[in-house]
């Protein structure tokens, strides 16, 4: 019988998730009011607010920089609810309709997956509620938004019925994926979550929050097993334990799981180890401690809809070729200081008619032009009516099912569908202007082959994930069948409108093209306070979480965070223990 190869380690990453459950120690290390764990999107937020309600306060951070994978995002943020901007620009929007939208079961997306239905009313009730107070509160600590009226750039699962997206300027900080600033004239133009990170650093020091890089967290202290309130947490420092007290609370902001392959497949048994592309990855991995640390003392995970519905960008389509890391919008270029275990910077892909997608076993699966799945944002239902069944019976129906192909597998009893490769000739690297070597394409990583005849090609695919070797006769086949339909026009296998090159003149190439693990919007059960609530629904005290290490909420990204990072400070920092 056939099995999965069973991981122990994050996907790309050397450090093994286990987390243990640790006895609380008699004596500790260092002593604050309220540990944060991670310095990304919902960390500092936490970790200001707390420090400024009078708090002391300690972030560990398990990098070597803050900044988690909000640092290397588009710095897009839907705060909405009446934020300073909307109301200058005279939109409207209000508290009770970020609420309604977020909550509306009657949106669904073309392929017919709802992005609100199953959404916890109590967690989108304190972000709508806190969503306006959070998006000021980000400017009145240093973070510049693009002047311009809030639009739907980057948003996903934001909400129908107002414009709520936010950009964050790059201003003169470096950038992580290249090492350098974005040249003057684009300093308040060109929008990234560096604009957001840097700036709440920046507060954080200013007020006093002590950051320490290199601490992992790998456990959290709980007076008696399953019992009692959350008193610390367990970091590793270079091979060295030491242990934190937290007088009032420990506030998890982890940001969630993709990268811990055991973990995400008990929400897709799919999601297997060549789906290692990880966005945000190699800057920092979402390896579920937080999660992990949280169930050892008891708590409940949350709202696993969101997590494996088919709408949002949870699964998505490669922006790169030829590259590990080829989330979309992401391009690590040599001068970023985690170039060396990001290898490649990937090649870009504007138009899929120069390559076709192929499996494991050198079969096309798809159209290679299709998209991935979708999410709601203004204006995205036509003649939208809150609540009505309507919604639903107007969409056009869609499949949006190219990573649902990709992930179908060579139905060799494997979960997994093994790597995709997009193949493709010298005739497309002159028309794209691609780069097939090295900084572009990861060769020594197995992530990019070439050769003259596409029988060498095929047979020189070999790699850690492809788990049979791909049959020459049939890449051979593939690609001379596929040449008939650019003669014909159509493609009568997978439907590509108009198939437009020949895959043709040597040399011939592979590229890593497989789907991307992203979001993560399934997570521990929290309450409106962000406090962590056990199997039993009772609030465990003294810890707390928000962002994507959360749950019950499928919004995308840097929103959900900040404003949970935002509630969860102001709860912490208030709580009288005595
Ligand atoms: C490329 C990219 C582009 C994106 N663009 C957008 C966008 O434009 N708009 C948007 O809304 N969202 C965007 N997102 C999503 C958004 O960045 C995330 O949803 C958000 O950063 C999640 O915040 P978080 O606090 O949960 O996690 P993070 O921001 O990832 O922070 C988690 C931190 O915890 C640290 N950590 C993890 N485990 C431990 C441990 N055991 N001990 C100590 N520290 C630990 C990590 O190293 C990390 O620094 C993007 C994401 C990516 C990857």
């Amino acid at each position: 019988m056939k099995t999965d190869t069973p991981p122990t380690a994050a996907a790309g990453s050397a450090i093994s998730p286990t987390v243990q459950t640790a006895a609380v120690p008699g004596t500790w290390d260092w002593e604050v009011d309220v540990v944060v764990i991670g310095a990304g999107a919902t960390g500092l937020p936490a970790a200001i607010v707390a420090r400024e309600a009078g708090a002391s306060v300690i972030v560990v951070e398990a990098e070597k920089d803050i900044g988690g994978h909000a640092i290397t995002s588009g710095g897009n943020v839907a705060l909405g609810g009446g934020n300073q901007a909307q109301k200058k620009y005279g939109i409207e929007d209000s508290p009770d309709l970020v609420f309604r939208d977020l909550t509306d079961w009657s949106v669904v997306q073309p392929n017919g997956f709802p992005d609100y239905r199953y959404n916890d009313r109590e967690v989108i009730r304190a972000f709508a509620d806190h969503s306006a107070a959070a998006c000021d509160w980000l400017v009145e600590h240093g973070v510049v938004f693009a002047e311009q009226v809030p639009d739907t750039r980057g948003g996903i699962s934001v909400g129908n019925s107002a414009p709520r997206e936010m950009h964050c300027c790059a201003m003169d900080w470096p950038l992580v994926q290249t090492g350098q600033p974005v040249h003057p004239s684009l300093a308040t133009v060109f929008t990234t979550g560096n604009g957001l990170m840097r700036p709440l650093e920046a507060s954080a020091k200013a007020v006093g929050v002590q950051i320490l890089l290199e601490h992992r967290m790998t456990a959290l202290h709980r007076e008696a097993p399953g019992a009692g309130r959350v008193i610390g947490i367990q970091v590793n420092h270079h091979g060295t334990t030491l242990n934190i007290r937290a007088r009032k609370g420990v506030i998890i902001g982890t940001g969630g799981h993709t990268g811990n392959v055991n973990f995400r497949r008990m929400f897709d048994p799919r999601l297997t180890e060549e789906y290692c592309g990880l966005g945000g990855m190699p800057w920092s991995n979402q390896d579920a401690s937080g999660e992990i640390a949280a169930m050892a003392v008891g708590a409940s995970l949350w709202g696993f809809f969101n997590q494996t519905g088919e709408f949002g960008i949870h699964l998505t389509k490669p922006g790169t070729i030829g590259n590990q890391y080829n989330y979309r919008g992401v391009r690590w270029l040599p001068g970023s200081p985690v170039f060396d275990r990001a290898r490649a910077s990937g090649i870009v892909v504007q138009d899929w008619q120069n390559v076709i997608l192929v499996n494991m076993l050198g079969q096309r699966f798809y159209d290679e032009t299709a998209g991935h799945f979708t999410g709601n944002t203004y204006n995205g239902i036509k003649d939208y009516t809150y609540g009505s069944y309507l919604n639903a019976a107007n969409i056009t129906y869609k499949a949006n099912n190219w990573v649902n192909a990709a992930m179908a597998g060579i139905a060799d009893g494997h979960n997994g569908g093994g790597p995709i490769w997009a193949v493709f000739d010298a005739d497309a690297v002159q028309r794209s202007h691609w780069n097939p070597y090295p900084p572009e394409v990861d060769i020594d990583g197995g992530f990019f082959f070439s050769a003259n005849t596409l029988a060498d090609l095929a047979a020189k695919i070999i790699m850690q994930y492809q788990r049979v070797p791909m049959p020459p006769q049939n890449l051979e086949a593939t690609v001379a069948r596929y040449n008939t339909f650019v003669d014909t026009g159509i493609d009568s296998d997978f439907g590509k409108p108009s198939p437009a090159y020949k895959i043709a003149r040597a040399p011939f190439y592979a590229a890593w093209a497989t789907p991307v693990p992203h979001d993560c919007r399934a997570g521990l059960r929290i309450n409106q306070h962000c406090q962590v609530v056990d199997l039993n629904g009772q609030v465990i005290h003294g810890l707390y979480c928000g962002g994507e290490s959360a749950g019950g909420f499928s919004l995308h990204g840097l929103a959900r965070a900040v404003c949970q990072g935002y509630i969860a400070g102001q709860h912490a920092a208030a709580e009288h223990v005595g």
